[in-house]
């Protein structure tokens, strides 16, 4: 795959090189729905050519909180007008064309809109919501981005094509900040010991202890009888260990378990196994 380098920070910024480029749309709305596409993503830099109705109500309704791009686009009569002052120009098309052109996927694309937007202007062009771009306009292009859609109903809504676009220019930006693929913002976090989990994982030890004081508190209520364990603390263990307890939580049910015994009146045979020291009954052998 094309390796871009990293994208550069400030007012050079890949986001403000690489432009959106429509092409006569037709329903302001959707011109709306684009610019906040753009602005989830990080990108702010609009230009409409010769759209059907802008500015109006529907545009900035559809908008929501991206106003502020479509008050900075640019309404230019002609797609020439848009691209003039470009270094490359990537189209999008939902369908194959009489003749072949360089066709690349999205991630691709992102990555080589990236790498020529450090040397000047970038245009990511979109077309007509019913009839896409003209083979013209597509032949005024250095590539075409097919997004690899379901081929018995390939066209997406025009503001989805931008976002699928702008989202892979975001993956890209991620990746390449500081921490590369580990960065915080690309990194799940599910379980404790995952980076921004609020509480240390249990350590081995307080789990055992854990597992004891279970044992014996279900013991102490005549749930698990030691002389016919089944697979009870089998199955326990493995639910408990696919939960990935965190210390607090260990503490928690613990608290639990020490007020079940108490309210069992179980307190003076039922000892509970502090934390850290082996689980009672392993000698079962059904563990
Ligand atoms: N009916 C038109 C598609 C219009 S959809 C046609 O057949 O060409 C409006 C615009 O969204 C397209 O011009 C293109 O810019 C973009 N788009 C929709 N689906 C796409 C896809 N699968 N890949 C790339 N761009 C797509």
């Amino acid at each position: 795959m094309h390796k871009p380098s990293p994208p550069l920070e400030g007012p050079d910024a890949f986001q403000d090189q690489i432009r959106i480029v429509l092409v006569e749309t037709s329903h302001s709305g959707n011109i709306g729905a684009v610019a906040r596409a753009m602005k989830n993503m990080g990108l702010a830099n609009l230009w409409l050519v010769n759209p059907n109705s802008f500015p109006d109500e529907a545009s900035y309704a559809r908008a929501a909180g991206a106003s502020d791009i479509l008050d900075r686009a640019q309404v230019v009569p002609t797609l020439d007008k848009a691209l003039e002052d470009c270094v490359l120009v990537m189209g999008t098309s939902a369908r194959g064309r009489k003749i072949p052109w360089p066709v690349v996927p999205p991630p691709e694309a992102a990555a080589i809109a990236v790498e020529n937007s450090r040397s000047g202007s970038v245009a990511l062009v979109f077309g007509r919501e019913n009839h896409g771009l003209s083979n013209d306009e597509l032949h005024r292009c250095h590539y075409h981005i097919h997004i690899p859609s379901n081929p018995d109903y390939s066209s997406l809504n025009l503001a989805m094509a931008v976002q699928v676009m702008c989202y892979e220019l975001r993956m890209l930006f991620l990746r390449n900040l500081e921490g590369g693929e580990g960065s915080p913002y690309l990194r799940p976090m599910t379980a404790p010991g995952d980076a921004g989990w609020d509480v240390p994982p249990a350590k081995v030890g307080d789990v055992e202890g854990f597992f004891g004081h279970l044992e014996q508190t279900l013991h102490d209520v005549d749930f698990h009888r030691r002389d016919n364990p089944r697979q009870l603390m089998s199955r326990l263990r493995r639910l408990f260990q696919r939960a990935k307890l965190d210390q607090m939580e260990i503490n928690i049910l613990r608290g639990i378990l020490s007020s079940v015994q108490k309210a069992a009146g179980a307190q003076g045979n039922a000892k509970p196994t502090k934390a850290g020291t082996k689980p009672t009954g392993q000698e079962d052998g059904h563990v």
